[in-house]
C-alpha cells in the first residue's frame, strides 16, 4: 500500500448520542450502525483521501463513550489537527451545551485547530429544535464552521468531514 503524505487527527467532541459514533462511521465506511454502542473500545477510525494531490490520511477519534462522565482528558485532544463539535438539532440541550465543549477544547487543544460545528439529525425536520440560522451565528462568532447533517441519510457528513480536511491541510502546507 502506498505511504500517506499526511496524518490527520480529528477528534469527535459533544455530548452523549448526538450521533458521534454514526458520523465517524458514516464517515468511514459509509454505514450506519444502529446498534452504535458495539463500536465502545474502538479509538479511532480512518480514512485517506486525497487533497491537493496528496494522500491525507484522516485518523478520526472517537470518545467511546468517556463524555458520559466528562472525563473526556487532555490525551483525547493531543496533537488534534481538527474537531467535530457534534449536536443534535432536535435537542437544544446539546447545542446549549456546545460552548461548553469549545471551552474544554480550548483549553485542551492546540490553538491553531479547525473546528466544525455540526448540526446532527437533520432529517428529524418534525422534531427540530435549533434553527440553523442561530447555530451559524453561534459558529460564526466563535469562529467556526458550520454544516448540519444527517448520519442516518447520509446527508452532507463526507462534505463536511472533507472541508474540515481542506481547512487542516490549507494550514500545514
Ligand atoms: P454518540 O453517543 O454521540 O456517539 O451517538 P450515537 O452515534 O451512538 O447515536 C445516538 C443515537 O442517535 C442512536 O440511536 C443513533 O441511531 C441515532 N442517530 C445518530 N445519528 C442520527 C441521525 O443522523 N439521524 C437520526 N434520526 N438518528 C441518528
Amino acid at each position: 500500500m502506498e505511504e500517506e503524505d499526511y496524518v490527520f487527527k480529528v477528534v469527535v467532541i459533544g455530548d452523549s448520542a448526538v450521533g458521534k459514533t454514526q458520523l465517524l462511521g458514516r464517515f468511514t465506511k459509509d454505514e450506519f450502525f444502529v446498534d452504535s454502542k458495539s463500536t465502545i473500545g474502538i479509538e479511532f477510525q480512518t480514512r485517506t483521501v486525497e487533497i491537493g494531490g496528496k494522500r491525507v490520511k484522516a485518523q478520526i477519534w472517537d470518545t467511546a463513550g468517556q463524555e458520559r462522565y466528562r472525563a473526556v482528558t487532555s490525551a483525547y485532544y493531543r496533537g488534534a489537527l481538527g474537531a467535530m463539535l457534534v449536536y443534535d438539532v432536535t435537542s437544544r440541550r446539546t447545542f446549549d451545551h456546545a460552548a461548553r465543549w469549545l471551552r474544554d477544547l480550548r483549553a485542551h487543544a492546540d490553538n491553531s485547530i479547525v473546528v466544525m460545528l455540526i448540526g446532527n439529525k437533520a432529517d428529524l425536520a418534525h422534531a427540530r429544535a435549533v434553527a440553523a440560522d442561530e447555530a451559524a451565528a453561534f459558529a460564526e462568532d466563535q469562529g467556526l464552521f458550520f454544516s448540519e447533517a444527517s448520519a442516518l441519510s447520509g446527508d452532507n457528513v463526507d462534505a463536511a468531514f472533507l472541508a474540515l480536511l481542506h481547512h487542516i491541510h490549507a494550514i500545514v502546507s
